[in-house]
């Protein structure tokens, strides 16, 4: 039986103290072993960012990528072994500034990838500059007159662009957050969950007792996950608004997965599949060719 112990290493995290982070990486291994996953079993790819040291401080498969680049190294990875459970974890500058062209891609494609994006909503590796998701007025480095840009609404970006497992998590709320990454590695597809997180250092605004106050549970109040215009009605509640729906808000299990309808994966996985090598003659004439 895996237990979340599995997935410690002796690497001690330099998050500060307070930081959303650590909820996030206790949830991250409690649903991992509630999936039955060994650590040898799961890819975590990560970005740039403080969250996006979380393999740096977990025994797992792990790659850690470029700025930006989480969903394009994830897509790889999936592509070249769609056996194995893939778990993106960055922050929303990764995600949604520098990565935000691969999110819209990622998201119609439908690539089985579970998409874990801690939101802060600021920079905070890099010391606290304005992000995508940042609120409107708020004072940060780059903004010293308050955020002038409207925030990102990333969930109705994803449900407009057809995604088909959508959802929010807190890092307060360990056990709700495993259950949605559970829920995530189970569904066929792309998933995304935005985790409400704090950053004890450059959001001190946006603290514990502030998310209390917003956040509540969609389950609370009888949504109902499979009506995507009530999906869509929910995910425009925040930021604009001062109530923070969590949980499921929408989910399609009815679409193929991206991998599923390729042809060439009917055989397996890639990685397991017989390694095809050309004859050198023709690397020459392939190089006449082009001579
Ligand atoms: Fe966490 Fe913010 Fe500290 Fe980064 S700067 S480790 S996000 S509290």
């Amino acid at each position: 039986m895996v237990s979340h112990r599995d997935y410690a290493n002796d690497v001690r995290p330099t998050w500060c103290p307070g930081c959303g982070n650590y909820g996030i990486w206790n949830a991250i291994k409690r649903a991992l072993a509630q999936a039955g996953l060994a650590p040898h079993e799961v890819m975590m790819v990560t970005g740039i960012g403080c969250g996006s040291k979380m393999n740096d401080y977990t025994h797992i498969n792990g790659l850690h990528t470029l700025h930006g680049r989480t969903l394009a190294l994830a897509s790889g990875f999936r592509l070249a072994n769609h056996e194995m459970p893939v778990i993106a974890v960055h922050g929303d500058g990764d995600a949604w500034g520098e990565g935000g062209n691969h999110f819209m891609h990622t998201v119609r494609r439908n690539i089985g990838i579970v998409d874990l994006v801690e939101n802060n909503h600021i920079y905070a590796l890099t010391k606290g500059q304005y992000s995508p998701t940042t609120h409107q007025g708020t004072v940060t480095k780059t903004s010293p007159q308050g955020a002038l840009e409207q925030p990102l609404y990333p969930l109705a970006v994803a449900i407009t662009q057809g995604a088909t497992f959508v959802a929010r998590g807190f890092s307060l709320d360990i056990a709700g957050l495993s259950e949605l990454i559970v829920a995530a590695l189970n569904h066929r597809g792309y998933a995304l969950i935005d985790v409400m997180q704090v950053c004890a250092t450059f959001n001190r605004r946006m603290n514990y007792d502030w998310y209390r106050q917003r956040v509540y549970k969609l389950s609370d109040e009888g949504h109902d996950p499979s009506d995507r215009m009530a999906a869509l009605a929910k995910a425009l509640e925040y930021p604009g608004g001062e109530r923070i729906p969590s949980g499921i808000l929408y989910q399609d299990e009815s679409q193929p997965a991206y991998e599923e309808q390729l042809a060439t994966l009917g055989a397996g996985a890639l990685i397991s599949q017989p390694y095809a090598t050309r004859p050198a003659a023709d690397y020459r004439q392939l190089v006449r060719e082009y001579a």
